[in-house]
């Protein structure tokens, strides 16, 4: 009988040990596909006469003086010579070892980033060692790293995991590449992109347009296009009450008693909609449309086909204010049909939430819309089918899985269909959004004179004040949002508290409100009421304005400081207003840095919003300027974003592995898995929300 082994030892992990893993460089193919940043060229020495200004260049030169200068501040500066030209070295930091190897007379080796300028050139900090000694072969790669790693340790680490990672094919032989030169073997690729050899064009392999780049970002995209089919077709194995559409339900009573009637977009949808609802399987339906688009009906109607199929339905919106919307809207179109709806939110009266919590228990109520308080653990559905998420980029994964579980029978899920108003570009949607089926609409309701956008500047908001003036004269009323102040609530609080004063002092007789998100919630909803109602003719306030309010008198917009907001947000603001007949405006104020002028960018941005009112294509520069990792806020949170793929630049690249993924899936399980795990490891989880 062997002796038992004695216990492993603890594993005690270094610094850089610890620091490889919070990189998530765990495996050895993690290591292989950490690809470089860029490249620092040490393969030959160049001529201080040819260096560019701004490039990094290495050059062998004799130190013809070595001096500490105490002006301006205390530094070492050495000149050399290399027969070319000369160039002076600043230390801010040194040792009297740097002044004994930078001696007069000593020839170096050194390698910087070269400056020209008035006093000839200039290196700041280069790294030297002694002249003479082998160039390096290949371009010496430049790692993304953290701290307590050190680019020396990273890189032997990097080698070591290219030596031991399987690195063999997972993509089947003899498909078609996206690149008609055909493209390089995976191993070649990754060997040339860590060591790339000096002949090579440093600009392709830094904008990444180089055929081994090519080759990993379409691995990469594949595999993204792999996990997520998976997820879906995962999903599709699973069960859900089929609601059948009934002919002369509530679905039809709906759309009869309705003030209007609805848009073709909103009927297509409302088609695709039904159709998921009839099949056995879970539907995952984003309904995206712009803001005023019509998302609320089409909800509404998808509940009545839940609820003529004798099940439940609940929405759930991301604030009290818009919940509270919904519950007003929904009580008016459907308590008339016999529905009867009940809503949760937080601030709720202790009385009337326990009556709430009894009608959803007992079934009576066949509609549930609320915030958060939805998805609480003592509220007990008796038969959830239908789970709707209003604005659902404002939620997390564990709350949309939350939802879910609220589904009482047993080995079946709801029903989701995610709204939400910030379109999502084709690329988005191709990419991060793969897994879910989308629904588009894209009209507006009839009627709907499109939004003026003006631009004006700070110096001029009296006349904007004015103008405030006449809108209120006609009837109309007003929503001024205060500046997004990032660093302190406390400001943003001032800031509004002053405007509100200002206004008020400005429209004697004017009801002007004020709204910001430290305020009681009670408090919240009386201000909301009054304009709601129309009582209220102005309402200042920060950045709680939801989306989603609809008060359709509302005619201006005037946001303050609007420079400062993302252009997706300046949209969803804006789209608070023109929601009626009447002309409507939006004014974004902006403020000028004392004495100076406001930046290029920032002009072109506020200039692409008076230029369209699309949201799509605002979406679209908004992703230009911000790249996805905002943009995708809540629901990507943990997941992994794509790495070395641009879906600006390799748009055709996510084609090419959208098309493969379903191939692959079918007629290569094996290989398709492979690929997933090498990609992605165990980062896939995210996907089953
Ligand atoms: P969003 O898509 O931004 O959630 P809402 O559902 O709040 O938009 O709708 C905006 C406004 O348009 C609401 O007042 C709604 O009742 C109204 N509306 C929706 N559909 C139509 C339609 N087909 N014709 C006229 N008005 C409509
Ligand atoms: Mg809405």
């Amino acid at each position: 009988m062997p002796a038992p082994s004695p216990p492993k030892p603890a594993k005690t992990l270094s610094a850089p040990q610890k620091a490889l893993i919070k990189l998530g460089l765990k495996r050895d193919i993690d290591l292989a596909l950490h690809l470089p940043l860029r490249y620092e060229d040490e393969t030959r020495i160049v001529k201080l006469r040819d260096a560019r200004e701004g490039d990094v260049a290495q050059i062998e030169a004799t130190v013809t003086a070595c001096e500490i200068t105490l002006r301006p501040r205390r530094q070492l500066l050495v000149t050399v010579d290399d027969g070319s030209d000369t160039c002076v070295m600043r230390f801010f930091s040194f040792y009297p070892s740097h002044q004994k190897a930078l001696a007069v007379g000593s020839r170096i080796r050194a390698r910087g980033e070269v400056k020209g300028g008035f006093m000839g050139l200039t290196m700041m900090h280069p790294s030297f060692k002694a002249a003479g000694g082998n160039l390096a072969e290949a371009l010496t790669p430049v790692y993304s790293t953290v701290a307590g790693l050190a680019q020396a340790y990273l890189r032997r680490a990097v080698i070591t995991g290219l030596n031991h990672a399987d690195l063999s094919e997972t993509l089947p032989q003899g498909i078609d590449w996206p690149d008609r030169r055909g493209s390089w073997a995976l191993r070649d690729a990754l060997q040339f992109l860590h060591h790339p050899t000096p002949d090579v064009s440093l600009a392709a392999l830094e904008d990444r347009s180089h055929q081994a780049w090519i080759r990993l970002k379409c691995e990469e995209l594949l595999a993204q296009q792999l996990s997520q089919l998976t997820a879906k077709r995962e999903r599709d194995l699973l069960r859900a009450p089929a609601l059948k559409f009934k002919p002369d339900g509530l679905y039809g009573q709906l759309l009869a008693a309705l003030p209007f009637g609805l848009t073709n977009a909103q009927q297509r949808v409302g088609h695709e909609i039904a159709q998921d609802l009839a099949r056995h399987v879970p539907m995952h339906r984003l309904l995206q449309g712009d803001v005023g688009s019509g998302k609320t009906v089409v909800a509404a109607l998808a509940a009545m086909l839940a609820v003529d199929a004798g099940w439940q339905c609940a929405l759930m919106a991301p604030t009290e204010i818009l919940a509270t919307q919904h519950f007003a809207k929904l009580v008016g179109w459907l308590e008339p049909l016999g529905v009867k709806v009940a809503w949760l939110i937080g601030s709720q009266k202790k009385k009337e939430r326990a009556t709430m919590l009894a009608l959803i228990e007992s079934g009576e109520a066949a509609l549930v819309v609320g915030t958060h308080a939805v998805i609480q653990e003592h509220v007990k559905f008796k038969n959830l089918a239908l789970a709707v998420i209003d604005e659902q980029h404002r939620f997390g994964v564990a709350q949309r899985l939350a939802l879910r579980s609220k589904m009482q029978a047993e080995g079946m899920e709801p029903h989701m269909l995610m709204m939400t108003a910030t379109p999502i570009p084709r690329t988005l949607a191709m990419s991060y959004y793969a897994d879910l089926d989308v629904s588009v609409i894209d009209e507006l309701p009839p009627g709907r004179t499109p939004i003026l956008t003006r631009v004006v500047s700070d110096h001029r908001r009296h006349e904007v004040v004015e103008r405030i003036g006449a809108q209120l004269q006609e009837g109309r009323q007003v929503y001024w949002v205060c500046p997004l102040i990032e660093e302190s609530e406390a400001l943003d609080l001032t800031n509004a508290t002053q405007t509100h004063a200002d206004l008020s002092e400005a429209l004697p007789g004017v009801m002007v409100g004020l709204l910001h998100s430290r305020m009681p919630v009670a408090e919240k909803k009386a201000v909301m009421d009054l304009f709601t109602r129309g009582q209220m003719g102005v309402l200042v306030s920060t950045t709680v304005i939801e989306v989603g309010v609809d008060v359709p008198n509302a005619s201006l917009m005037v946001i303050e400081h609007a420079e400062r907001f993302g252009l997706s947000q300046l949209h969803q603001l804006r789209g608070r207003v023109g929601r009626g007949a009447a002309a409507s405006a939006c004014v974004l104020l902006y403020g000028t840095p004392e004495g100076g002028r406001l930046s290029e960018t920032a002009r072109e941005r506020l200039r692409a919003m008076v230029e369209t009112n699309d949201g799509f294509e605002i979406a679209r520069r908004d992703l230009e300027i911000r790249g996805p990792g905002e943009f995708l806020g809540a629901r990507q949170s943990g997941a992994p974003l794509l790495r070395f793929a641009d879906l600006d630049t390799d748009a055709h690249l996510l084609e090419w592995a959208r098309a493969l993924a379903p191939q692959m899936l079918d007629q290569h399980p094996q290989l398709a898995e492979r690929h997933i795990h090498r990609w992605l490891g165990g980062k896939s989880e995210y996907l089953k929300a």
